[in-house]
């Protein structure tokens, strides 16, 4: 189907012709034809600048419309209702009359004043631009900073479909397009200003005022304030003479906007919200200062009350959300009742695997301070919610001495938190706790060096192991067998004690087996206890130093 275009004009004499004004009579019409075709007249589309010709309709009546095969035009779509259609015509009738090129020059005029806009880079409606889909001719055009922008000005209704395909283009090809409305009511309710309304995210809406003598881009934006009374936010419509440096560029959307209706809305939340949980802040406030597990009872209900969105909200205001700088700041201040409750209170949702500090971490911060309740309870919990260590921490390792509580003991903790760094969960931790010398030991037999015992030898090592860790002596053989440090173990068993005990325990049928530690062990010595499992890493030698 070709649809009939209304207007086209001479590019040699720039001339435009109104099908209706041209054809309106038979004869007038009949000689333009015909000086159309003896002349071998160009006239192109008004909206898409391609070649267009005259066509004979069946009652004798004539017609401007494209050549064939020309590339696509919003004219030649023939998704636009008829309706549809008479608008995008009238916008492009609209494009010729003085308001609309008074307005293209003043806001090319405009662009020329600020030096951050290459004069070079400002078209008045004089630039294609073209992608593999469509080209467009916006009617000022400029590059900003380095960011295009595209105004394309709106005097009349446009379907909103016109307008959709204009932000997808203009979207798809980097360049931030400002609509000017010039007679557009944000307030009002007809489908053409609610299409626009709720076009962009943002709810901007700009205008040019070329009405006083200083020339300005007018941003109407939404308003968010507070109804005291009805502790409720609402939004008032309102608007400010901007300047192309007060605009925002969203990148992702490549919109405009002065104040951002998202951003104010979040705002406003966040200011209600504080306004109505005035105590509990203030009860909070007081329990991080003071760091005393007596005032848990003041908030804790009130924080067990919450809904999901205000505990997200509680989160983001006292600073326990991505980014974790309140648990950063208790860590340094060694607050330990306040860093145990907010990573034990289930209802409080802590993800630290997003952390971001690089080398001033929240391990490092527990781990400082020289006394710190509660320390080791409160390391397995942030491994607990998702902490993982960095290189930052291993490095950090190498050289702490944990306060020197008892040195015999630092090669143990740096293991305990390099599992604590494996396991990740707090009941993999606690099973863990209950075998951690079953761990050192094999630990020992695979780095072929005894690490977290004091023994000098494999076979005190096996001698402790066959009497303290009974329970899970039977994995402790299978690992000092896959590591080949059994055959030294009784070579150097010159007296047969190690061998009395293996076959006394060999004897005791009752011996319980720990399961829970099987299955810790089956996460950390996977080549051992789980050879189609996955083989983790967890610690080197050389951590432990
Ligand atoms: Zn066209």
């Amino acid at each position: 189907m070709e649809y009939a275009i209304r207007h086209v004009y001479d590019p040699d004499t720039s001339e435009l012709y109104d099908a209706h004004e041209v054809f309106k009579h038979r004869e007038l019409a009949y000689a333009f034809r015909k000086d159309f075709h003896a002349n071998d007249q160009i006239l192109l589309c008004r909206a898409c600048d391609e070649r267009a010709t005259i066509s004979l309709g069946s009652k004798g009546k004539m017609h401007f419309k494209h050549f064939p095969n020309t590339p696509d035009c919003d004219l030649k779509d023939g998704s636009y209702t008829r309706a549809e259609r008479h608008q995008i015509e009238e916008h492009y009738a609209n494009k010729e009359r003085p308001r609309h090129k008074e307005l293209k020059q003043a806001i090319g005029k405009w662009l020329g004043t600020f030096t951050d806009v290459d004069p070079a880079s400002v078209y008045i409606d004089n630039k294609f631009l073209k992608d593999t889909k469509e080209k467009r001719r916006p009617d000022v055009l400029c590059t900003f900073n380095g960011k295009r922008i595209a105004f394309e000005i709106q005097l009349s209704t446009l379907p909103p479909k016109y307008i959709f395909k204009r932000h997808d283009f203009y979207k798809r090809n980097e360049i931030y397009l400002i609509w000017i409305l010039d007679d557009f009511d944000p307030a009002g309710q007809s489908q053409t200003e609610k299409d626009i309304k709720y076009l962009t995210k943002h709810q901007n809406f700009f205008f040019f005022n070329d009405a006083s003598p200083r020339h300005s881009l007018v941003a109407q934006y939404k308003k968010g304030l507070v109804n005291r009374n009805l502790n409720k936010v609402y939004y008032k419509w309102t608007h400010d003479s901007v300047d192309l440096k007060d605009l925002n560029f969203d990148e992702v959307d490549y919109q405009c906007y002065f104040v951002s209706y998202e951003q104010e809305q979040s705002k406003l939340e966040l200011q209600n919200f504080k306004e109505t949980n005035k105590n509990l802040l203030n009860d909070l406030r007081e329990f991080y200062l003071k760091d005393d597990e007596r005032l848990v009872s003041k908030f804790h209900f009130d924080i067990e009350a919450l809904g999901f969105d205000d505990l997200t909200m509680l989160q983001k205001v006292i600073g326990l959300d991505n980014n974790h700088e309140l648990l950063l700041k208790a860590a340094k201040s060694a607050k330990s009742y306040f860093l145990l409750y907010f990573l034990e209170t289930s209802s409080i949702n802590i993800d630290l695997s997003k952390s971001n500090n690089i080398s001033d971490t929240l391990l490092q911060n527990i781990l400082l301070p020289p006394k710190m309740l509660f320390r080791w309870k409160i390391i397995q919990l942030i491994f607990h919610h998702g902490y993982t260590m960095t290189e930052s921490d291993r490095t950090f390792l190498k050289t702490f001495n944990f306060h020197e509580d008892m040195p015999g003991l630092r090669l143990q903790r740096i293991i305990n938190l390099y599992a604590y760094n494996a396991l990740g969960q707090r009941t993999h931790m606690e099973w863990f706790e209950k075998i951690d010398g079953t761990v050192y030991t094999v630990l020992s037999a695979k780095f072929n060096k005894i690490v977290g015992h004091g023994f000098h030898n494999f076979i005190s090592l096996a001698n402790n192991a066959i009497h303290s860790y009974k329970s899970t002596f039977t994995f402790i053989e299978q690992a000092f067998k896959f590591y080949k440090v059994w055959d030294k173990i009784i070579a150097e068993d010159k007296k047969q004690t190690f061998r009395e005990k293996h076959e006394q325990f060999l004897r005791d049928k009752n011996q319980p087996t720990n399961m829970e530690g099987y299955f810790v062990l089956k996460l950390l010595f996977a080549e051992v206890f789980n050879p189609t499992g996955k083989t983790v890493e967890w610690i080197k030698l050389e951590d432990l130093q």
